[in-house]
């Protein structure tokens, strides 16, 4: 096993890198760094939570303090993430593992004010991270160049895929140079991913991280079958049961996230929501209030969800399943990080058979479906539905509700589009399901780095800056 010493990085990094606590490199970072170090472009399958972030920052910043910083302060690196929860991740770490070195960084993302942006980038940048919206609006205004780019990465190019940023990453592309380093990081290697990395890449050296196991080995996976309506109740016995003090909880909609937060408060389970509708300033709170245990419960939506990295979060639950499953597989990957122990909960209605069958085919695993004693279902037919009549029958609820409610007003909330937009991209913009995930090495303690990265004091935005990630 190689130690980080031998992967020829400076000793700056390497003090930094020790500070934090890590003994040893994880798999892709034992062959993503020197990768990245022979210049050439890199293709890496990582799933999230296998460290990364460290395989493509530590190299990068140990060759721009190699070379000479033009006159004015150029850009020298664009990191973009899909969503700004992993953005501003990613600048934290770049702020750890560069404590040492003479660079500055900056994370830029919509849903905040924009003016400070502008300022710091005035000031100059070596490493910008950002997401494709807010950095396109920065560029078309004229505040941010980014032709003296001399790295380009692109991180969970799948779930920009999904996500439906590519068009946006198209025209930041045509901005860089054509002579540059290009890194692209995601959690699968499929066609669409090729099809990208033909692309934007130039003999790119490919690095897979066991990406046929995308489910995470050092998570315990288990699943409860229970009725939709007595799910609360369930989660409420689990949470108080177990003695859970942070639990990270999935719903597929941001009402539903809303409603049940309320109902675990009103049941004395201190919790907040956090998703597409909520302002960044608010997301940022319950994730801080979370990380830090003040809040018991952080519910959340699949977008919102992505860059959660708290490092030991013992339990995710789904309260419940996603229609894609491979959204279950970044879900799950929140907990079993850095290849620590997480236990990941399903509770699984009738109504759900058919997304729990497409999960396990997707991990290509069973997991066992038990019942909790009292709250099993009142009726498991022996055969559950088929997709297509879950989803006809969801069809047919959703339009009794909106018969139920009447025809919308104007002066309701905000559009779903613009709120979706939000969160960092649009669910309708999604083009199709990809991606999974798995854990790493064995980590060394170190302490969960604070969300300075994140600009606390952001107001919401205007309207233009909150259509975009
Ligand atoms: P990432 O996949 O980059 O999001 O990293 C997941 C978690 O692993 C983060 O909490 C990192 O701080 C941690 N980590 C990254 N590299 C190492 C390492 N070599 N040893 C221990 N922990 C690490």
């Amino acid at each position: 096993m190689k130690i980080f010493a031998d992967l020829g990085i400076s000793k700056d990094i390497l003090r930094a890198v020790s500070d934090k606590g890590y003994d040893t490199p994880s798999p892709v970072q034992e062959q993503a760094i020197p990768a990245v170090l022979t210049k050439q472009d890199v293709i890496a399958t990582a799933q999230t939570g296998t460290g990364k972030t460290a395989g493509f920052t530590l190299p990068m910043m140990h060759l721009l303090t190699q070379e000479k910083r033009e006159s004015g302060y150029p850009i020298r690196a664009l990191v973009l993430t899909p969503t700004r929860e992993l953005a501003a991740q990613v600048e934290e770490s770049i702020v750890t593992y560069g404590k040492y070195l003479p660079l500055k960084s900056l994370v830029v993302f919509g849903g905040v004010n924009i003016v400070p942006q502008i300022k710091e980038l005035r000031k100059g940048v070596d490493i910008l991270v950002a997401t494709p919206g807010r950095l396109l609006d920065l560029c078309n205004q004229g505040h941010c160049r980014l032709d003296k780019v001399k790295f380009f990465v692109l991180d969970e190019a799948d779930r920009m895929l999904d996500m439906g940023f590519i068009p946006d990453i198209r025209r930041t592309i045509n901005l860089l140079p054509k002579k540059r380093q290009t890194l692209l990081f995601s959690a699968t290697f499929s066609k669409d991913i090729r099809g990208l990395a033909h692309e934007f890449l130039r003999n790119p050296i490919t690095v897979a991280i066991t990406p046929e196991k995308p489910a995470a080995q050092t998570i315990a996976q288990r699943a409860y079958r229970c009725d939709q309506q007595r799910k609360t109740q369930l989660l409420s016995h689990l949470i108080k049961t177990g003695f859970w003090e942070q639990v990270l909880i999935f719903t597929r909609t941001k009402h539903g996230a809303n409603r049940l937060t309320q109902k675990l408060n009103k049941d004395g389970i201190h919790s907040s929501a956090i998703h597409g509708d909520k302002t960044q300033a608010s997301r940022i709170r319950a994730l801080e209030g979370f990380k830090k245990k003040n809040i018991r419960v952080l519910v959340a939506t699949d977008i919102a969800a992505r860059g959660i990295d708290i490092v030991q979060l013992p339990h995710v639950i789904n309260f419940e399943l996603p229609n894609l499953a491979e959204d279950y597989v970044h879900r799950i990957g929140r907990t079993g990080r850095a290849g620590l122990e997480g236990e990941a909960i399903s509770l699984v209605c009738n109504d759900e058979r058919p997304y729990f069958k497409a999960i396990e085919k997707l991990i290509g695993q069973k997991i066992e479906l038990t019942d909790v004693t009292g709250y099993g279902p009142d009726n498991w037919p022996e055969k559950g539905p088929s997709s297509s009549e879950v989803q006809k029958a969801a069809a047919l609820r959703k339009e009794a509700n909106r018969k139920a409610r009447g025809p919308r007003t104007n002066t309701g909330p905000r559009s779903s589009q613009n709120s979706s937009r939000k969160s960092g991209g649009s669910k309708q913009g999604r083009k199709k399901p990809n991606v999974g995930q798995s854990g790493g090495s064995k980590p060394s303690s170190f302490k969960p780095g604070g969300s300075s990265a994140a600009p606390a004091t952001a107001r919401p935005s205007n309207r233009r800056n909150r259509r975009r990630g």
